[in-house]
């Protein structure tokens, strides 16, 4: 499906230096070694309510991802999927009395209008779950010829014995995933699967939910497999970057990285899994089971300005689990103001040393806090010492462009 409209990246001088980025399997922060291309895919939404904050930290980390790799002279591949078919998003169009089409249709629209406020950049592939469907088939067909697939009732699962490398991704301890598996969304107590952590790779047609005719009989696809496929016929296997928030890490990453790793006998799925911490909003996690959503779309309408957004949430570590308060977004209107007076000034201090300073900072698993910083003490000293070099206001507004994705 078409994603949302890109928009131009400036040139910098130079070049930054490779992107070191912290990964779950390794526990550590790891160096990002990609090729000409670097391969990154970041799990999409489940288009069944509007884009949240937590969405937008997500989206936002991976953007960043994406520009810190261009600047050190890389192309980027980066796939996105849509699942745009699974349980919660029926089960909301079946409580509100909505077509779950529609509502997927507007959902995903409104996403797109979110991103395109926040300048994210778009993914080159934006693919949903059902136009995957052929391909995600002809995977689970391929398991089941080599016993790495059995039925059940109608559906098909995965059996966790069947990737030898269960649980490097996520590091969890069994106790830890049971509880995990239940909580999100899977099924340990269904009696008849032969480990209570085997995921289900196909769902059998059910009494009133969408379901589609392929050679494995009526139903639709799993999420787990859904995102294995997407990425490996697009992406192959060991590509740069899986992304996604902190609740994905299980089991949702670690059974997309076992579905490929049965897939084609090799490993790893990804060199490197990525995950953005949580939002809080009142010392809760920011999510719809706990109707404590402050919404993109709604900030929007009311006429904030994205880029005072954008530089709010990026004013945290991705990886911290961080509260939203009130008084982020005046904070962050105050700091897009000045920084706005700074580049707007005839000249002013040289910017080649910011330049170095951000590059550093974001290069160093994406120290956002650091790279503001540095670029507040530019615009503080350019504002009381508005002379020296005619370019520099061009400089800061362009590498505040390029790499911090905010438009001055
Ligand atoms: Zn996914």
């Amino acid at each position: 499906m078409d994603a949302w409209p890109t928009c131009a990246v400036p040139d910098l001088p130079g070049e930054g230096g490779p992107l070191r980025l912290f990964d779950t399997a390794a526990g550590e922060v790891r160096a990002t070694a990609p090729d000409a291309v670097a391969r990154l895919y970041v799990c999409g939404i489940t288009p069944y309510d509007a884009t949240h904050l937590g969405h937008a930290a997500t989206y936002l980390t991976f953007d960043l991802v994406q520009r810190v790799w261009r600047d050190a002279g890389h192309q980027v591949h980066y796939v996105q999927n849509v699942t745009d078919v699974d349980d919660p998003l029926l089960e909301r169009a079946a409580h509100t009395g909505d077509n779950w089409m529609n509502l997927a249709e507007r959902e995903i629209q409104l996403f797109r209008e979110d991103m395109t406020a926040l300048r994210v950049l778009p993914p080159d592939e934006y693919i949903g779950a059902v136009e995957a469907i052929p391909e995600i088939t002809d995977a689970i067909e391929r398991l089941l010829e080599h016993g790495d697939a059995y039925h059940l009732d109608g559906d098909l699962y995965f059996p966790i014995s069947a990737a030898p490398g269960f649980g490097s991704e996520s590091g969890y301890d069994r106790e830890r995933m049971l509880a995990l598996f239940a909580e999100r969304g899977g099924d340990p107590q269904r009696p008849g699967k032969r480990d209570p952590l085997d995921s289900m790779l196909w769902q059998g047609r059910r009494h009133g939910e969408p379901f589609w005719n392929t050679s494995l009989g009526a139903g639709r696809p799993g999420w787990h497999i859904e995102c294995s496929v997407i990425a490996l016929n697009r992406l192959g296997m060991g590509f740069d970057v899986q992304g996604g928030g902190s609740d994905l890490v299980f089991p949702h990453h670690e059974h997309s990285a076992a579905h490929a790793e049965a897939l084609t006998g090799t490993a790893p799925f990804a060199k490197h899994y990525v995950h953005a911490g949580m939002i809080g909003l009142d010392g809760e996690k920011m999510s719809k089971s706990r109707g404590n959503l402050v919404l993109v779309s709604k900030l929007r309408g009311a006429h904030i300005d994205p880029m005072a957004l954008r530089l709010a949430l990026l004013d945290g570590h991705y990886r911290a689990d961080r509260e939203w308060t009130g008084g982020r977004l005046p904070a962050a209107e105050a700091r897009l103001a000045r920084w706005r007076s700074a580049v707007a000034l005839p000249a002013a201090p040289s910017a080649e040393p910011l330049l170095a300073e951000v590059r550093a900072a974001l290069a160093d698993d994406l120290d956002t806090i650091t790279a503001l910083g540095a670029i507040d003490r530019w615009v503080a000293t350019a504002r009381d010492r508005p002379a020296g070099d005619p370019a520099a206001p061009t400089l800061v507004r362009d590498l505040v462009d390029a790499l911090i994705g905010v438009a001055l």
